[in-house]
């Protein structure tokens, strides 16, 4: 079935403000007519590219107008970098977007070599080195979106926080523009949001109105596209890999799924054991801190349908958990690989860093903890 529009973020869309030079005119004789607001960058809102707002029912875009959306917001945004990984299975293009304050934009070779030297530490010669490059570096976040196409809500979540990032001038906005350089893929099925959406317009208003589309989303893997995440076979998946993952490794991945209409809106960390061993403890700790202070903060909100300790494990790897998931030991008989079967995800070579990896991750986990760290 088609999900409903439920979006997994509440997406709090700011207008953007009136000109300061407007509001600073000299006083003089009033004019007759109050003079049209001189606006601020005019950052596209969706609904002016998708001609709705996302979340609307019924509404749904194909990808050439979702990119289109995007390449208009890079194109009006300092905030943002279009960038296209290259093509999908059936040609469509494969887009990311850079994300972050201007400045840091401009200097973004420099922060990707910064987060390199964190995620390989055997180049450090003294711990002085690496707490220089933490003090140095931002956190980077990889947020990826719609992999399974009839989860519409992951083909329209992006556009809006896009928008939101591009356009908003609050103080706790701007922090995170600062601290963090965030790699937004808004789709990684490009090829399944057109798909549902032909074929969810083409039934609209008709008894097969929220069916599944009659062939598969992706045309190799259909739903399980997201379980190539060990294996690496489809084009996507490389793209996503080799473009952003193993080549800025992300502190944080959140990988945008829906719910079915009586599902929790989020699931977060902590999650159940088992977790995969060859994860450091303290990393795993990081991960539940942070869960936990955002199940905390959208609880104060009055938010409900946060899910926590939830058993996410589904016995085969995704992104998302990529580096530390193990399948339950009762659930489907599968194996999941370790960290030590993923060549593609393990740095070269096989040696121990020179520095304790226990303290590489404590300095890590500290410096995460000294950031603004809201990534929905
Ligand atoms: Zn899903």
């Amino acid at each position: 079935m088609l999900r409903p529009l439920v979006l997994l973020f509440a997406v709090a869309i700011v207008a953007a403000p009136a000109s300061p030079a407007a509001a600073q005119q000299p006083r003089r004789t009033p004019p007759r007519r109050r003079p049209p607001s001189v606006a601020a960058p005019r950052i596209p809102t969706p609904r002016s590219v998708l001609g709705f707002e996302p979340g609307e029912d019924r509404k749904l875009a194909d990808w050439p107008t979702l990119v289109r959306y995007y390449q208009a917001l890079a194109a009006a945004s300092d905030r943002m970098r279009y960038r296209e990984l290259g093509h999908s299975t059936l040609g469509a293009p494969l887009i990311a977007l850079a994300i972050s304050s201007p400045q840091n934009l401009r200097a973004l070779d420099r922060y990707r070599e910064l987060n390199a030297r964190l995620a390989d530490p055997r180049g450090f010669k003294t711990p002085k080195e690496a707490e220089d490059v933490l003090r140095l570096g931002k956190t980077v976040v990889l947020i990826t979106s719609g992999i399974h196409s009839t989860e519409v809500g992951g083909h329209l979540t992006p556009a809006g926080l896009a928008y939101r990032l591009a356009s908003d001038t609050s103080l706790a906005t701007r922090a995170i523009l600062d601290n963090v350089i965030l790699w937004l893929v808004p789709s990684l099925n490009p090829d399944g949001v057109s798909i549902v959406t032909r074929w969810y317009n083409r039934t609209l208003g008709t008894p097969a109105e929220g069916t599944d589309p009659p062939e598969l989303y992706h045309h190799y893997t259909g739903h399980d596209n997201n379980r190539d995440w060990y294996a690496f076979t489809q084009v996507e998946t490389q793209l996503v890999v080799d473009s952003i993952y193993n080549v800025w490794h992300p502190q944080i991945v959140h990988d945008i799924h829906q719910q079915d209409t009586d599902g929790s809106r989020l699931f977060l960390p902590p999650y159940l054991d088992p977790i995969e061993p060859n994860v450091d403890p303290l990393l795993v700790d990081g991960v539940n801190a942070l869960g936990t202070a955002m199940a905390w903060t959208l609880a104060g909100q009055g938010k409900t349908g946060i899910q926590r300790s939830v058993r996410r494990v589904d016995a085969r790897p995704g992104l998302p958990a990529l580096p530390w998931r193990r399948p339950h030991p009762v659930g489907g008989g599968e194996r999941e690989p370790r960290v030590a079967d993923r060549p593609a995800l393990r740095p070269a070579g096989d040696a121990r860093p020179r520095l304790q990896p226990a303290r590489t991750v404590l300095e890590l986990q500290q410096s995460l903890a000294g950031r603004s760290l809201v990534v929905a």
